[in-house]
């Protein structure tokens, strides 16, 4: 990469890419990003943010292109105090047509919560059109998050799913540490697809598949893709990788080569994972949107307008920004702004 930056024509070329994507080849067809900052990403993080700060950053990620936004968590706000003002997120959100603001929903409870404020579908204002349940790929990971195991959360999520369905919510599953446990180790990919196949079945439109952890490698991934495409098309699947041990990326492009078309990620890599020592972020959209840019998919999301989010979300939760390919795309446009500023003070 240092090497073809060192040729001017080339680094202008990719740096006029990098700003736009509209200016991006779209040969190899549309990758859906599914931005989970404000949920995965806030609610795994230490410091809780007000909730004008995750009300901007919705606005703002829409405003980039994200036409699906994992905005809330209704659960309990005793336990993830981080997603305590969900209710008035979804109430103040100012929603755009054709795009999708999923809640994530534990529970009957969360649900109920959920209905009072969005009602039917249709019913406005405060409607969203979409809510995510989760389970886990193992026992002791889903006794961790949710005291139970992952087939009586299965049977616990039926109802659930039903119910949304018939308020005319669209509903997404996560299977979370597909890749890897942090209680168990190693996760067999066949189980992994049978609690696919599980959620499928109980009426989730998408199943998406998490490595929550960050320790997948793109074969482990595979390996879990495969397995699950044994029950339904690749379509019905997203990938969720996190980047702890910098494979993310990776994994990603893997799975997009296999033909999964949706992917999981959070603006400046944020997020953690709360139940795993030294787990980093969900894997930045900063860099998924590039790498997909420079291998000919859209993606709808404007790259630079999404690196002057990822820099101020992170500024005001006051952490490091987490992507690196943010990173260098602000600092670009700041030498940008400084040589455009000594033109102009030379010209003086
Ligand atoms: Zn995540």
């Amino acid at each position: 990469m240092l090497g073809l930056l060192a040729r001017p024509a080339r680094a202008a070329s990719l740096l006029q890419r990098c700003a736009s994507s509209a200016a991006a080849p779209a040969a190899r067809g549309h990758v859906k990003i599914v931005e989970v900052s404000p949920r995965d990403g806030l609610q795994n993080e230490a410091r809780v943010v007000p909730t004008a700060t995750k009300l901007e950053l919705v606005r703002r990620l829409v405003a980039a292109g994200a036409t699906c936004v994992e905005a809330g968590a209704f659960v309990s706000p005793k336990w993830v105090p981080q997603m305590a003002d969900s209710p008035q997120i979804l109430q103040q959100i100012a929603q755009q047509r054709g795009v999708s603001y999923p809640f994530l929903v534990p529970n009957d409870k969360g649900l109920a919560a959920l209905l009072d404020i969005a009602g039917p579908r249709g019913s406005a204002p405060g409607q969203t059109d979409e809510i995510a349940i989760f389970t886990a790929a193992t026992d002791a990971f889903a006794r961790a998050n949710t005291n139970c195991s992952v087939a009586e959360s299965l049977e616990r999520l039926a109802p659930v799913t039903q119910r949304a369905l018939d308020a005319g919510l669209r509903v997404r599953g996560y299977v979370s540490v597909v890749g890897g446990c942090p209680y168990q180790g190693d996760v067999d990919p066949a189980h992994v697809g049978a609690v696919a196949k599980a959620l499928l079945d109980m009426g989730c439109y998408e199943v998406s598949l998490g490595d929550t952890v960050g320790v997948a490698t793109p074969a482990a991934m595979l390996a879990v893709l495969n397995e699950c495409t044994r029950h339904a098309p690749v379509e019905r699947f997203a990938a969720h990788c996190h980047d702890t041990f910098g494979t993310g990326l990776a994994n990603v492009l893997a799975c997009v080569d296999a033909g999964v078309r949706t992917v999981d990620a959070a603006v400046a890599g944020l997020g953690g994972c709360p139940y795993s020592p030294g787990a980093t972020g969900n894997i930045d959209t900063e860099s998924v949107v590039y790498a997909l840019h420079e291998s000919g998919y859209s993606t709808g999301f404007d790259l630079a307008a999404l690196a002057r989010i990822g820099g101020w979300i992170s500024e005001e939760i006051g952490r490091p920004n987490g992507s690196s390919a943010g990173r260098a795309l602000l600092a670009r446009e700041a030498k940008a702004q400084r040589d455009a500023q000594k033109e102009t003070r030379a010209r003086l």
